[in-house]
């Protein structure tokens, strides 16, 4: 059986390298011919609305998924057309754009940031009047990772507003979205599955910890988060599941300040701060996506190892193989990208039952040196 994924990066590796396991195979679409699930998958390169490459990925595939969600309309539209996908495009119009997402969850209880949208100069202006200074300018739409956003600090004047419209601006933003910047004591995300029966499981709450935009380390379970703010976002994450009727793995960024969370946004898809729940969970967010999306029990999302997980993300240079293997208990994952700056080459995880070992055994990837070029044998 073969799966069909839209996009070819790591989260697609991932979830090749979880389903091989259980019989399936995957066939990717990515516009890079070195897309690096194309080392575990077969992979169609081609532009995502190009119907020729959207028709070579579709064949005989049981389903396609996504490993991202700013997949092009017409792809979503086309493959609708031809094929079973999952999660629904109505679940990806919504993890797309900031302010359907801001929508949903205040139909849903769920407090957000104050925030207003601006579609011009002007509007911005005005929007920033309305959530005042600090705050934070994001495109509706395309960004990720830090990317498409622009921080006014307090005392901003009228060239910075200026200058963020100019920085942000551009065909397939989708209008901009003023943000009050949080002053969050924390950043959490919840993990979860819905089955196509409507059957949830919910993986341990996440802390999240990020360094220039980027996720640098996450730890399950969150340390001491009090029981009432972990069921309350056990319970957003299942009333999203429940009003997208959403099938595969959908994780929520929150913002913890005080006992009150704030949903910063939604991924519809496996998420970089659940990457430990490969060695971490009894069955991973990469496997629970594929069981989802095929209809077959969900895994178990309890946690293995001694009951804690820290994750540290190997951005823009990896330190050489020999010293990452040689830190005992590491597991190591890279991706096979080449180095960039801010680039995601790779992540490696500790489990164990000690919170301050496992953290300060993840902590020594930090003072590994970086590795010269050639080390890893794909340099680029
Ligand atoms: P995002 O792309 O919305 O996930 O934003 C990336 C990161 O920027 C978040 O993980 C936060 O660390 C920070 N951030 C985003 N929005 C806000 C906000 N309204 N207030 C404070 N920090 C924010």
């Amino acid at each position: 059986m073969v799966i069909g994924i839209l996009g070819g990066g790591q989260l697609a590796r991932m979830l090749a390298l979880a389903g091989l396991p259980l019989g399936l195979r995957f066939r990717c679409l990515d516009p890079a011919p070195d897309a690096v699930a194309g080392h575990a998958a077969e992979l169609v390169v081609g532009a995502y609305d190009d119907p020729q490459a959207l028709r070579l990925l579709a064949r005989g595939v049981r389903l396609v998924t996504f490993e991202f969600e700013n997949v092009p309309v017409a792809a979503t539209d086309w493959l609708a057309d031809h094929v079973t996908i999952a999660p629904s495009p109505r679940a990806l119009a919504t993890g797309q754009d900031r302010l359907l997402e801001k929508r949903m969850f205040q139909s849903l209880g769920v407090a957000v940031p104050a925030f207003a949208t601006a579609d011009d100069r002007a509007g911005l202006h005005a929007a920033v009047r309305t959530t005042g200074l600090p705050c934070v300018v994001k495109t509706r739409r395309l960004g990720y990772d830090g990317r498409g956003q622009v921080r006014l600090p307090a005392g901003a004047d009228a060239a910075a507003i200026d200058a963020a419209w100019t920085a942000l601006d551009h065909p397939g933003s989708g209008g901009l979205i003023v943000e009050q910047f949080v002053t969050f004591d924390r950043e959490l995300s919840v993990i979860a599955a819905r089955g196509r029966d409507g059957t949830v499981v919910v993986y341990p709450l996440v802390e999240n910890e990020h360094r220039a935009g980027i996720l640098h380390r996450s730890r399950a379970p969150a340390p001491d988060v009090p029981p009432a703010v972990v069921r309350a976002a056990t319970e957003f994450v299942h009333a999203a599941l429940q009003h997208l009727d959403y099938t595969g793995v959908l994780t929520i960024e929150l913002f913890l300040r005080g006992q009150t969370l704030l949903a910063n946004e939604i991924a519809p898809r496996v998420h970089n701060s659940g990457h430990w729940t490969i060695e971490g969970s009894v069955c991973s967010q990469f496997e629970n996506h594929l069981r989802a999306v095929l209809g077959y029990p969900l895994g178990d999302t309890a946690m293995t190892g001694g009951g804690v997980a820290t994750m540290v993300n190997l951005v823009g240079e990896l330190p050489a193989r020999p010293d990452l293997l040689g830190v005992r208990g590491l597991h190591v994952h890279a991706y096979g990208k080449a180095p960039r700056p801010g680039r995601k080459l790779g992540h490696a995880t500790v489990v164990g039952a000690d919170r301050a070992a496992v953290d300060a055994l993840a902590d020594r990837i930090g003072a590994l040196p970086a590795s010269r070029p050639g080390d890893w044998g794909f340099d680029g």
